[in-house]
């Protein structure tokens, strides 16, 4: 792999973000910092953005008095503010109501217009459809995707609605689709979305419609202006518009996309219609889309009503960017659903950060300072620990989107050097005289904090970048923090404040 482009789905800006949003974006940034310590910063390019248009924003916007274009421009801001926030280091921010959006979206749509279906029909054509619409999903629903007649998203009855749209020809795709992802050109994961995928598409695929007759806040169709362009098919196309398609040099260099990030609910958008619409575009499909499950908060569906939605902001203040950041990512295995459980928080803070890598960093920086003369010994590593294992596992979870396996394997890092300290006592040896032993002891020590930051700059960026700082290793470069035995004797160390103060 020679260059990575990595997005989030792009949040629907009807409300501010939660913790489910922080999540997804979280996760994105571990992985895109991941990928630029190894193909470095120019190779990388992230994007995530806000989804601005369609009914239900209008109708938001209305209610609290505002024009839409006022309300995403706020909604968006605080999308913004949130993840400036939680360090988020998004190389680009698409808002679906810019200029360069939109002029993409008309430009596709006018392309999609001629375009033929791998069976030799036309992909657009005109349709009357009558059907029950959620104004909340921006979607038809068929009955029995109904609940007592209500949509189960949205605990409210659709419309039934009526009109003549414009039409994708999906049902010609079934099988190209069907191939790709079998074969993994368009990688589904975690499996059992794949196997999710291939059946509905088993099944045979609808067309789609791609217009809206009602919906006036949204972009208008090139080749029919009395319509609007379906919110999905506008916002799928942000992961190219923000690539600057078709001439920009960012498009020809990180198109197609390495990895997409979504929730299930979204799947068959990025699934099926996406992949489709590019293809009849004539532009390749992307390469990995990886799919995550729900939140819920102390057993709960997340809501307002309930009150039990989490700011990931209210966070940030309370225990820091960096804690924030591993709180929201260390509850439970990335892919799966989970439950959050609101006062753990305080727990796993003090258990894994103040007293798990904090405590480790300060003890072993403060053994230095009385038993080496706060210099690094010139020897060479001589753990029991693996460390070249470690980099080998933790890299391949990288690969396989497992960010909680890696949170786990530092864990087990930082128990390893507490018992290694537990078990050889230096304190005790330095009394005995037995100034080698310990010297050996906190070589290997102070080694492991080098690996410990280097295992830490993609998920809790300022803390490894705070501990390097400390053993006075210059540089952030993976592979030379991998590299054993480089550390420089000649250098001291720095104890400095502690790195996660017990709350
Ligand atoms: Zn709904």
């Amino acid at each position: 792999m020679e260059k990575y482009y990595i997005t989030t789905p792009i949040y629907y800006a009807n409300s501010k973000p939660h913790i489910g949003h922080a999540y997804t974006t979280i996760v994105a940034d571990i992985l895109a910092r991941y990928y630029r310590l190894k193909l470095g910063q120019e190779n990388v390019w992230f994007l995530t953005g806000t989804d601005e248009h369609g009914s239900k924003i209008a109708q938001v916007a209305e209610k609290e008095g505002k024009d839409p274009q006022t309300f995403v421009d706020d909604v968006s801001a605080l999308f913004q503010l949130s993840w400036k926030n939680l360090n988020i280091s998004n190389n680009d921010y698409i808002r679906t109501t810019e200029k360069r959006h939109e002029d993409v979206v008309t430009e596709i749509l006018t392309k999609l217009k001629s375009a033929k279906t791998p069976l030799g029909n036309d992909f657009i054509y005109s349709g009357d459809y009558e059907g029950l619409y959620c104004v909340g999903c921006e979607s038809y629903k068929k009955p029995e995707d109904l609940v007592d007649d209500k949509c189960p998203d949205h605990n409210k009855e659709p419309e039934l609605l009526k009109e003549s749209n414009w039409y994708i020809r999906l049902s010609d795709y079934a099988e190209i689709l069907k191939n790709k992802i079998q074969n993994d050109e368009i990688k589904v994961l975690p499996a059992d979305r794949k196997t999710e995928v291939l059946s509905f598409i088993e099944q045979g695929l609808e067309d789609v419609a791609i217009s809206r007759q009602q919906v006036k806040w949204g972009i208008p169709v090139p080749f029919d202006k009395d319509q609007t362009i379906y919110v999905w098919v506008d916002a799928l196309l942000n992961y190219i518009s923000a690539l600057g398609y078709p001439n920009d040099e960012k498009f020809k260099k990180f198109w197609p996309a390495n990895t997409q990030l979504l929730a299930k609910d979204i799947l068959k958008f990025h699934a099926i219609i996406w992949p489709a619409m590019l293809i009849a575009a004539g532009i390749e499909a992307p390469k990995e889309l990886f799919i995550h499950g729900y939140f819920t908060i102390d057993g709960k569906k997340m809501s307002k009503t309930i009150g039990n939605v989490i700011d990931p902001n209210d966070l940030v203040s309370e225990f820091g960017v960096d804690a924030a950041r591993y709180l929201i990512v260390s509850q439970f295995p990335f892919g799966q659903d989970g439950d959050v459980k609101a006062d753990e928080f305080k727990v796993k803070y003090n258990s894994d950060l103040a007293n798990g890598i904090g405590n480790l960093v300060s003890r072993v920086i403060t053994m230095a300072e009385k038993y080496c003369d706060n210099k690094i010994p010139a020897l060479k590593y001589t753990g029991t620990f693996n460390l070249t294992a470690l980099w080998k596992r933790v890299e391949q979870n990288y690969v396989d989107y497992k960010i909680f396996e890696n949170l786990r394997e530092i864990q087990e890092l930082i128990s390893w050097a507490d018992n290694h300290i537990a078990e050889t006592t230096p304190w005790a040896k330095a009394k005995e005289g037995k100034a080698a032993e310990v010297n050996q002891i906190l070589y290997n020590l102070i080694e492991v904090l080098k690996q410990l930051a280097g295992l830490l700059l993609p998920i809790l960026p300022q803390t490894g970048a705070e501990i390097l700082k400390r053993i006075n290793f210059a540089s952030t470069d993976i592979e030379s923090i991998k590299t054993l035995n480089n550390l420089d004797s000649k250098k001291t160390l720095d104890k400095g404040e502690p790195l996660f103060l017990r709350k």
